[in-house]
């Protein structure tokens, strides 16, 4: 009878929950917030509307379910649908495993042109190219079963990502074109890998950083 006693109060204060209030300050991105944080069996609780909001994602309550996704705007893509698809794949994939990347394509491309344009001659031999804030991507590698993957897809869009920073906002202090271009393949190839992307597109990219150099 003891026995069964002392089990039964040893697994009631198991399950009994310790809430403690702590007063720590705070602080996103530098930035004090007035918040109070809660604890509780050791762990930190603080409201998600604010953390989230100010980390630039919303939070939305959808019947019983809370949605929390990066309050980002996706470029307006324009072009048949099946490629708009395939862009849009791209651009899913790099919000969940490169959101660098993700978010360097949203803030700086604001259109993604997919159409069977004809492509500059002098761009001809490129899978895609940057006019300021516009990206326009040769639909002959969409149409290209071997190359066109999701993560190889999304390794260009960031490597023109990179470019439309550079022109927006001088984003980089490079001057030089090989630089310039430097640059965008070291983030390509850094989304290939974060992309876990198959060794042909890696070696591809690489090429293309070798021809840069020299
Ligand atoms: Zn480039």
């Amino acid at each position: 009878m003891r026995i069964i006693l002392i089990t039964l109060l040893l697994s009631l204060s198991m399950t009994t929950s310790t809430l403690s209030w702590a007063s720590p300050n705070v602080y996103i991105n530098g930035t004090q917030k007035d918040l109070q944080v809660i604890q509780i069996d050791g762990k930190s609780f603080v409201p998600l509307r604010v953390i989230t909001e100010s980390l630039g994602s919303k939070v939305e309550w959808k019947e019983t379910d809370i949605y929390i996704t990066p309050d980002l705007k996706r470029p307006s893509i324009k072009g048949e649908a099946k490629y708009t698809n395939m862009i849009n794949k791209s651009l899913d994939l790099l919000s969940i495993r490169n959101p660098v990347g993700y978010i360097l394509i949203c803030k700086y491309v604001s259109r993604i042109n997919v159409d069977n344009k004809p492509i500059p001659k002098q761009e001809s031999d490129y899978y895609a190219y940057t006019l300021f804030d516009t990206v326009t991507v040769n639909t002959n590698l969409l149409e290209d079963k071997e190359k066109n993957i999701p993560e190889f897809l999304a390794a260009i869009l960031v490597h023109e990502g990179v470019h439309a920073a550079q022109n927006g906002f001088q984003f980089t202090l490079l001057s030089n074109k090989e630089d310039i271009e430097k640059e965008a393949y070291v983030y390509a190839l850094n989304s290939l890998w974060l992309l876990n992307a198959p060794k042909w597109s890696v070696d591809e990219v690489l090429h293309g950083l070798g021809s840069t150099i020299d």
